[in-house]
């Protein structure tokens, strides 16, 4: 059996169009022109004006009642780029903070399930978790500073996904993408060191499986216990 290289997935704001979606939401919320709310937000949306404590009901609201996780856009190019990395071995393992509310979590994991499932992206790990770095990945993706703030001082390999709730971090993150086709490249240059290292072989082309794959890409490696 051997190792898998695990690339560890956050999902609001890196492969679903969080803040599009929730922008929407907000403009019926406080029944305003969308025109009228920025899209240069910052984490917690501070720019459009949210009373105290407001952003806990109109996230639970745009969670219940108009499917937050289910009707967000993906993000440019996240679903194809994780398909090909996918299929080249690489072990997907997403890793979300969406349950930080109570009480909605079956809404939330529902949405979830579909949405990605609906767009195509595989995984073979889910993981519900608000400290991302005890989750184990060989290299990350994220957008939220203090993540990747985090996920750094605890020497992991993360890749800041760039949009306005962290372009202006200081210092400036050590690996910076702005699109998913450098954050594939970024993924698979790691994974190619890595497979490198350990004598095993590349796969043919991107996108492709490596000549030793055990299974076909829609099964994963068998495990003990
Ligand atoms: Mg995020």
């Amino acid at each position: 059996m051997k190792d898998d290289f695990v690339f560890g997935v956050d999902l609001d704001g890196v492969c679903a169009d969080f803040y599009g979606r929730m922008r929407e939401v907000m403009a019926e919320w406080r029944g305003v022109d969308i025109s009228t709310l920025t899209e240069e937000v910052s984490y917690e949306l501070p720019e459009w004006g949210l009373l105290p404590n407001e952003y806990t009901r109109l996230h639970r609201f745009a969670v219940t009642q108009r499917s937050l996780f289910l009707s967000s856009n993906p993000i440019a190019g996240a679903a194809q780029s994780i398909r090909r990395l996918g299929t080249e071995g690489v072990r997907i393992r997403i890793i979300t903070h969406r349950l930080f509310i109570r009480y909605f979590h079956k809404a939330a994991v529902a949405q979830t399930v579909d949405w990605l499932d609906q767009h195509g992206i595989p995984y073979w790990d889910l993981c519900f978790m608000r400290d991302k770095a005890l989750v184990e990945a060989d290299i990350y993706i994220e957008d939220t500073p203090s993540n990747i703030e985090t996920l750094q001082a605890r020497g992991k390999a993360v890749i800041a996904f760039t949009n306005s709730t962290n372009k202006h971090m200081d210092p400036a993150p050590i690996r910076r993408v702005d699109d998913w086709n450098q954050a594939e490249e970024t993924v698979r240059h790691q994974y190619y060191t890595w497979l490198r290292e350990r004598g095993r072989p590349l796969p043919p082309a991107p996108g492709h499986q490596p000549p030793d794959a055990e299974e076909p890409p829609d099964f994963a490696s068998p495990r003990a216990g």
